[in-house]
């Protein structure tokens, strides 16, 4: 794992399928690395996600590398194979107990993640032993429902129906699990999804993702419908 953190730093992983990784993701770890004073965020790309299977999923190594590319340029943001080092299928609650094994128990560990990724909690391995590893940071995406309404109805319905908000930490809490952090927040409204799309429509995608990884794309000729992966 890359630079050793001094104890008492506060660190973030933001997972993902990163197929590609683009602006949206950049700035919203930007935002809550501003907010919540984290000293370094980790960008994970699943090297097989449980959950869904986009269409195309290029590569592991592909989604890395644009990965490094991406916060090439920024101290503090990493990318991190770890996942790549875990038994598959890539369950969060493995990759956050790798990391808090291999960080000082003293370094506080929050995991990024957007609204829509967050909703479907309960479908996540061994969901509550997680909540109580790690401190959440939930943020909204422009232009993607659900709502802080839908989170709290979830949170009551499936973690704990005494979970509260407060106002002033903005933070949702009960008794046995970590802080969950709730932003709105969310500018720009980007999908790689929508990337993709553009993508094999032999669209431009300039101005969506940073310059190095647009160029790695386009010289590499990924998510061209000419040049199916894996
Ligand atoms: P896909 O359309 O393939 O699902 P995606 O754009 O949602 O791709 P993911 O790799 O699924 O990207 O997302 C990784 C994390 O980043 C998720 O927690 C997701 O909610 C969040 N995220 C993705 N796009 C944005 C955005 N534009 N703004 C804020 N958060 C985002
Ligand atoms: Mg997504």
């Amino acid at each position: 794992m890359q630079k050793a953190l001094k104890p008492g730093q506060r660190l973030g992983i933001m997972g993902g399928t990163f197929n590609p990784v683009h602006l949206g993701h950049l700035r919203a770890a930007e935002e809550i690395a501003e907010s919540l004073k984290l000293d370094q965020i980790y960008f994970m790309p699943s090297a097989r996600p449980p959950h869904k299977s986009p269409n195309p999923l290029v590569g592991y190594w592909h989604r890395l590398e644009m990965l490094k590319l991406a916060v090439s340029d920024r101290p503090g943001f990493w990318a991190s194979d770890l996942e790549n080092h875990l038994p598959t299928p890539s369950y969060t609650v493995n990759t956050v107990r790798a990391f808090k094994k291999a960080w000082s128990a003293r370094t506080g560990i929050f995991f990024l993640v957007g609204l829509d990724s967050f909703m479907t909690l309960t479908g996540w391995h061994q969901y509550r032993e997680l909540l109580n590893l790690a401190s959440f940071v939930v943020f909204g995406r422009a232009g993607i429902e659900p709502s802080f309404d839908d989170m709290r109805a979830m949170l009551r319905r499936d973690v704990d129906p005494k979970v509260k908000w407060n106002s002033k930490t903005e933070t949702f809490t009960a008794p046995n699990i970590k802080p969950i952090y709730f932003r709105p927040g969310g500018k720009l409204a980007i999908s790689s999804t929508d990337l993709r799309q553009r993508l094999e429509a032999g669209a431009s995608v300039r101005y969506l993702v940073p310059e190095p990884v647009r160029v790695y794309i386009e010289k590499n000729g990924l998510y061209r419908p000419d040049n199916r992966p894996e």
